[in-house]
This record gives structure tokens, sequence and C-alpha cells, in this order.
């Protein structure tokens, strides 16, 4: 396993996806996420991949929740899928203020890297689609010298014709016969198209990762560990892009808290 993380394949073998009740969610504006450990995570990735089942998964954090205010088509894509996972300081706070403890931080950047290793074992395949030219090659290369005998069955860049183009590149990740499809698109773009065309898709987990090949493939730099740990990830983000990322953060951070308190109240009102 990687250094820094004590989960073995023994310890994976907990909580069944079809035991899991509201014990196991937490509802911040409106949409579910599921309230359980980084193990547990993994242990139901895993299981869906095991018993040939389909889902599809979302790591969602405060700007993903924004967007979801004001995009109904959004909202109800993330209210249908059963598997959301918290990504990032912005949930966290929300679940201060509303009085839940954050059992994990569960961002994908993380989260898959995890996967990757349990899969070099397993024999999962996996299928890249997204990010720039160039950008999925690298981090096949990448990929198979750090996790020796894993399986990349296929990459594609993400800059196709979301409309026109992607019976053609479905046609291309059915014939690679993956368990995974990552699709980095970034939020909300690739929700909506795992949304739209998860039906056609073979693969047993077709995952929203974002940013994640940006940062994997070293494009990107990622925040030094003591900001992850610090909740300051998006500081860092926001100082290496602030024409892209300035509204995402210094307006939507505050927007996001306020957001938050105001909802607790209309649902505290709702109750009484
Ligand atoms: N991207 C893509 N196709 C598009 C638009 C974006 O493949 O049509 C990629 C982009 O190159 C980047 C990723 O989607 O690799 C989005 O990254 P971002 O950092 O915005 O994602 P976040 O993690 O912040 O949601």
């Amino acid at each position: 396993m990687p250094k820094g993380t004590d989960v073995s394949l023994e310890i994976l073998e907990k909580v069944p996806f079809d035991t899991m009740d509201s014990t196991n969610k937490f509802n911040v504006l409106d949409i579910d996420f599921l309230s359980i450990s980084r193990e547990e995570a993994l242990s139901l990735l895993q299981q869906v991949i095991d018993r040939g089942e389909k889902e599809s998964v979302s790591f969602i954090n405060a700007d993903c929740l924004n967007i979801s205010c004001k995009d109904e088509e959004y909202r109800a894509i993330l209210q249908s899928q059963k598997i959301v996972l918290p990504d990032g300081a912005g949930i966290e706070i929300a679940c201060r203020v509303i009085g839940k403890q954050l059992v994990a931080n569960l961002n994908g950047t993380d989260l898959i890297p995890q996967l990757w290793e349990i899969a070099a074992q397993k024999g999962y395949r996996f299928y890249l689609l997204g990010a720039a030219p160039g950008v999925t090659q690298r981090m096949k290369l990448k990929l198979e010298e750090t996790y020796p005998g894993i399986q990349v069955a296929g990459e594609h860049h993400g800059y196709f014709d979301h409309d026109t183009e992607s019976d053609s590149v479905i046609d291309e990740i059915n014939a690679a016969e993956s368990n995974v499809v990552l699709v980095a698109f970034g939020a909300p773009v690739q929700e909506k198209w795992i949304h739209q065309y998860q039906g056609k898709i073979d693969s047993n987990l077709i995952v929203g990762v974002g940013g994640l090949f940006d940062f994997y493939s070293g494009d990107k730099k990622r925040a030094p560990l003591w900001m992850r740990n610090n909740g300051l990830e998006w500081m860092y983000r926001l100082y290496l892009e602030p024409g892209r990322l300035w509204r995402r953060y210094i307006v939507g951070n505050p927007l996001f808290v306020f957001r938050v308190f105001k909802w607790k109240k209309r649902v505290a009102s709702a109750g009484s």
C-alpha cells in the first residue's frame, strides 16, 4: 500500500452497500452524501466491481454545491446518485454547521490512487477519459511505472465534441472492456456527461475525477501536504490559477457558507 495509508485488502470487507441507512448519510443543501470512512469507501467501490454492478461516483465539493443551487439539472443528477462522496474543507465546514461529524474527507485525487493500488493486485481495468490531448498518455506511463500490474485498458482526451462524438468514444470505451472509467471534464460537465451516457457504458464504475489527471500527470502542481491537511488546497489552486478560479473561491467560499446557514434555518423551520 502507499505510504501513509493503513488500508489493506483484509480490512476492506465491511459496509455492504445494500445495508446502508440514514446513519451512513448526511445531507447538505439537499444533496445526500455517504458518511463513511476511506476504507469503507474503497470497500464499496470494490464491491460494485466484484459483484458486476454498475454505479457512478461523484466527489462533491463546495463549488459543486454552489453550482447545484443554481443548476436544477445538475442538482437532480446528484440527488439521483447513490455514491456521492464529500470532497474538501467546505463540506467539513458545512458538517460543523449542521452538527454532524464528517467521517472522512474523500476527495478523488487522494482516494483514486488508493483504488489503483488495489486494482494492480486485483486486476481491475481502467479507462482514462478527459483532460487535454497528451495528458492521459503521460498518465498511463506513470501509472504503469508506479503500480506494476495495473491495467490501463484505454485512454482518450476530453476535448471531443460531447454532443456529436460521445457515441464513438463510448464504442472505444466498451471495446477496451474496462471495469472503471475515470472521467475528467470538471464539474458539472463530467457529472452531466456520465448521467447522460452511463446507460451505454458497459463498465462497473464511472467516476467523475475533475482535475485528477492534470495533477497526476504532473501538468499541474498539487498543494503541499501541510496545506492539504489544513483544508487550504483551494488557496494553493487559487494562487496557481487566479484568473480562472477567483470567482470559484473568493466569491464561492463565503457564498457557500452563507447558503448552508440559510438552508439549515429553512430546514429547521420546515421541521418545526
Ligand atoms: N476538460 C476536458 N474537456 C473539457 C473541459 C475540461 O477534458 O471540455 C478537462 C480539463 O482539461 C481539466 C479537467 O477537465 O483536466 C477539469 O479540471 P478542473 O481543475 O476544472 O476540475 P475540478 O477538479 O476543479 O472540478
